[in-house]
Order: C-alpha cells, then sequence, then structure tokens
C-alpha cells in the first residue's frame, strides 16, 4: 500500500471516501438480510479457525476487511434486525438511529461534564424531557422540578444507580452499619438485572425478596404479598427500602399493578423503582399509556429506547423524581474535573448520575429518532407491531393443537403445543424440541420461557422490518414442524 493511500487518523477526504464504502455495504447488508440464517448457525470457536493468531503489522484495506467482514464475520452474526426475528424482545435499529449514532460517532466527544460539551447535556436534558411529556409522567421527573431524566447504557445501569441511590438515602438515615438489615423487594419475574445490582450494591442476597406470581394475577406482583412480606420483615427488625416493579415482564409481560404497590411502597418510606424496559414504549400511545398509571408514585421510571422505540442500541432513558439522591450516592469532585460551572451549580454534570465517568453523546440519536419519525412515527410503529403480535395470536388460538398461554398485552405472544391428551408427558421436551427445530430452519428465530414449570414459546414481534408476510411464513413452520413432531404430517 502506497504512503498515500494509507489511512490516517483522521483525514476529511480520506473519511467521505471510506465511510460513503461503509454505509454502502451496510445499506446492502439491510437489503439481503432475509437471505442470512437469523439466529447464527456456527458452532463455538468457529472464528479462530478463520483469522490470523496475531494483529497485522501492516495496514490492510477497507476492502479487504469487508471481504472478511461477509465472509467470516456475517456467518457468526445472529440478524436483530432481520424482519424474521422473533426472539428475547427486539433491539430496534432504524434510519434515523442510525445516523444519529453516525453523528455521535463522528463528533466523539466525552460528555461528563456540561463544560465537556454544554449542547451534549443540554440536548439529553431537553429530549428527555420531551419524552417525560410524551409518556405523560408526572411534572417532578422533569428537569425543571427536583428530578429529571438521564440516558444510561441499559436498564441494568438504570437500576442499579437507582438502588445505590436508595441504598445511600436510607443508611444516611439509619446508620452505615445497617447495611445487612436493607431487604429488597420484587416480584420472581423481575429481570436478573436486578439481583444483579444487589449482588454490586453488597445487600444481603438472603434479604433480597423475590416475591411469588401465579397465573391468578397473570404473573403480577400481588400487592397483598409485598404488603405481608414488608409486615413480616419490619416485625424481625429488617429495614425495607426498595420496591422494583415491573411493567411489561421479559417473561410473559405482565404488568404489576402500580398504584396500589407505590401506595405500600410510599407508605412505608420505600424506594420505588418502575421498570418498563420494554414496555415502556407502548406508552407513548395514548391507548396504552394507563400501563403505567400509577407511575405519579415511583422514584424512579425506566425504559429502553434501544429496545422498541427505533433507537439503536444503546439508550435506555431513566428519569428520578429527586436528582439529589442520584447524586449524593454516586457524585466526586476530583480537583482535575473542577470547573466555575460546575462549583458555582449552575449545570447539571451527567457524570453525577451515573456510573462511568466517560459518556456518549446519546441524546444526538435520540434527538433524531424523535425529529425524523415524530411521535406519530413512533406511534404507528408501535401499533403496527402489536396488531401482528395480535395476528400471530389469533393464528394460534385457530389451531386446537396450541394454546395461548398468558394474556397478550403488547407485541408478545406466549403459547405452547399441548401434548396429545394420551401421551402422558407434560409437553415441555415437545415444546424444546418444536423451538430447536424451528430455530434449525435459519428462517426464524424465536426463545422460550418457562412458567409454572411449563416450558412456553415466546413470539415477540419488533424488528422494523417485520410485515405480516413473515409473520404468516413464521406460523407456517412452527404448524409444520409440530406437525412433524406429533407424528400426523
Ligand atoms: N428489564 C426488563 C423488563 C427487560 O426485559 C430487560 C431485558 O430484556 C432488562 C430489564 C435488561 O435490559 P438491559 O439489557 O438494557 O440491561
Amino acid at each position: 500500500m502506497s504512503r498515500e493511500s494509507q489511512l490516517r487518523p483522521m483525514d476529511a477526504e480520506q473519511l467521505r471516501e471510506q465511510a460513503h464504502k461503509m454505509v454502502d455495504f451496510i445499506a446492502d447488508y439491510y437489503k439481503t438480510i432475509e437471505n442470512f440464517p437469523v439466529l447464527s448457525q456456527v458452532e463455538p470457536g468457529y472464528l479462530v479457525k478463520l483469522l490470523p493468531d496475531s494483529a497485522p503489522n501492516h495496514p490492510e484495506s477497507l476492502q479487504d476487511i469487508l471481504i472478511d467482514v461477509q465472509e467470516k464475520i456475517l456467518p457468526g452474526v445472529t440478524h436483530w434486525q432481520s424482519p424474521n426475528y422473533f426472539a428475547y424482545f427486539p433491539s430496534n435499529s432504524s434510519i434515523a438511529g442510525f445516523l444519529g449514532e453516525m453523528l455521535s460517532a463522528g463528533l466523539n466527544i466525552v460528555g461528563f461534564s456540561w463544560i465537556t460539551s454544554p449542547a451534549a447535556t443540554e440536548l439529553e436534558m431537553i429530549v428527555l424531557d420531551w419524552l417525560a411529556k410524551a409518556f405523560q409522567l408526572p411534572d417532578h421527573f422533569c428537569s425543571t422540578g427536583q428530578g429529571g431524566g438521564v440516558i444510561q447504557g441499559t436498564a441494568s445501569e438504570a437500576v442499579l444507580v437507582v438502588l445505590l441511590a436508595a441504598r445511600h438515602k436510607i443508611l444516611r438515615k439509619v446508620g452505615k452499619s445497617a447495611l445487612p438489615k436493607l431487604v429488597m423487594y420484587a416480584s420472581d419475574q423481575t429481570h436478573s438485572s436486578l439481583l444483579k445490582a444487589c449482588q454490586i450494591g453488597g445487600l444481603n442476597p438472603e434479604l433480597c425478596r423475590s416475591l411469588r406470581t401465579d397465573p391468578s394475577t397473570n404473573y403480577a406482583l400481588s400487592p397483598d404479598v409485598l404488603y405481608e412480606a414488608i409486615s413480616n420483615d419490619i416485625a424481625s427488625g429488617l429495614i425495607p427500602f426498595f420496591l422494583c416493579a415491573t411493567v411489561g415482564t421479559t417473561s410473559s409481560t405482565a404488568v404489576d399493578p402500580l398504584p396500589a404497590l407505590g401506595k405500600i411502597a410510599k407508605s412505608h418510606g420505600i424506594w420505588f423503582h418502575v421498570d418498563a424496559a420494554y414496555a415502556g414504549s407502548a406508552c407513548v400511545c395514548p391507548e396504552y399509556r394507563h400501563h403505567i398509571n400509577g407511575v405519579e408514585e415511583a422514584d424512579s421510571f425506566n425504559m429502553n429506547a434501544h429496545k422498541w422505540f427505533l433507537t439503536n442500541f444503546d439508550c435506555s432513558l431513566l428519569w428520578v423524581q429527586d436528582r439529589n439522591a442520584l447524586i449524593e450516592s454516586l457524585s466526586t469532585n476530583p480537583e482535575f474535573l473542577k470547573n466555575k460551572a460546575s462549583q458555582a451549580k449552575l449545570v447539571i454534570d451527567y457524570k453525577d448520575w451515573q456510573v462511568p465517568l466517560g459518556r456518549r453523546f446519546r441524546s444526538l440519536k435520540l434527538w433524531m429518532v424523535l425529529r425524523l419519525y415524530g411521535l406519530e412515527g413512533l406511534r404507528s410503529h408501535i401499533r403496527s407491531h402489536i396488531d401482528l403480535a395480535a395476528h400471530f395470536e389469533k393464528l394460534v388460538r385457530q389451531d386446537p393443537r396450541f394454546e395461548v398461554v398468558t394474556p397478550r398485552t403488547f407485541s408478545l405472544v406466549c403459547f405452547r403445543l399441548l401434548p396429545r391428551p394420551d401421551s402422558g408427558h407434560d409437553g415441555n421436551q415437545l415444546n424444546r424440541d418444536l423451538l430447536d427445530s424451528v430455530n434449525s430452519t435459519g428462517n426464524i428465530f424465536m426463545t422460550h420461557t418457562v412458567l409454572s414449570g411449563k416450558y412456553i414459546l415466546r413470539f415477540a414481534v419488533g424488528a422494523p422490518l417485520t410485515e405480516v408476510r413473515h409473520v404468516d411464513a413464521a406460523w407456517q413452520i412452527l404448524q409444520d414442524k409440530a406437525s412433524s413432531l406429533l407424528g400426523n404430517s
């Protein structure tokens, strides 16, 4: 490679030329995305056999690298943006989100304090206030009040920082030595990120209450069960301090009853966090907003814009009622970061609202999404997926060999193939086999959960390219595989 054609660390003309090539590559990827097996079919360790065992000493060309991406990397990619992706929960990309990521990568600032890029902090405050309004969150979650919004990387980070804030607040009141007596409450359907936060927060694992749910509440947390647990703990001299409710649980999109739970939390001085990582997006539609009724009592509220809100990963939105609770537990003030605006307390420094110091300019991509699609565009995105899920649910209900296991509330359908009545089996192995055989086709990708001991298939609609023909084709595959397994094909 000649000296002139060598890639410099930054050069406007080289960037223009190379980035155009990359955009073409990505656009071609989306054009042909349906040609790939949705779930990567490689075996563990496949890549080490294909790549050299040390880094190149001399520069290579982008063209050569893109050939490797095509031939060696893409086979090991599971295509989350494929219209045939129905696994876990979606993780949307969009043109607007992509452009925002690109701009953010282009500017590449590190906006930990206001002074390090005032626009990064101020745009984040503005878009989170816009969204607080769009979700009809109470005024105290806005930056104009005592609280405010902040973009975290993930819902896991969001719950960690609020748990640390709640821990700090209670320990200031009751003394640091009370840490082993603090009790955390959530349902047994709560995402595992909460338990990880408790581990990091040094809580006594035996006092992390995972309260039982069952089909009688469609796996939502019962206020009576919570109340009883809190009463027992208080009677034993323990200190309840944190409650996490979920709107749209990971297994089955159960919705915990926020008004009743919030009332109990408030009357006991417990921090009340609402995790709406997936289903929060739906609440931008007036007809789904009621699912977060009761958020008025919450101390913190989280939704992942990177799940179902056309915002490329990562972008998790957290609002708190009292920003000082976060700041008091997470702020540091070293000499080398001091500046006039921060010292005079004229500004927000988001470094004090999160675990790391450095932070990306994520609000740019959220701003791009909001401006390029508008709230109405986002609403129709959500509604179209919910309609597709309702269509799938109808198909399942029409086939007596299957059952829908929990009510569909958003865009997830939980269902299973019924074992033959004379088989004497519980159907779990049958459904495991069905999932394996469906996923091994490479034509669709779905995942599972277990509820009350039943192995259940999850069909989560949410990829931006999914249309009714993809849902119909997925159902056809499921029916065909079911027929083979039941032996009546
Ligand atoms: N909470 C819920 C309800 C989830 O469904 C998930 C992930 O699917 C999470 C939290 C964790 O999300 P993240 O990967 O952003 O930490």
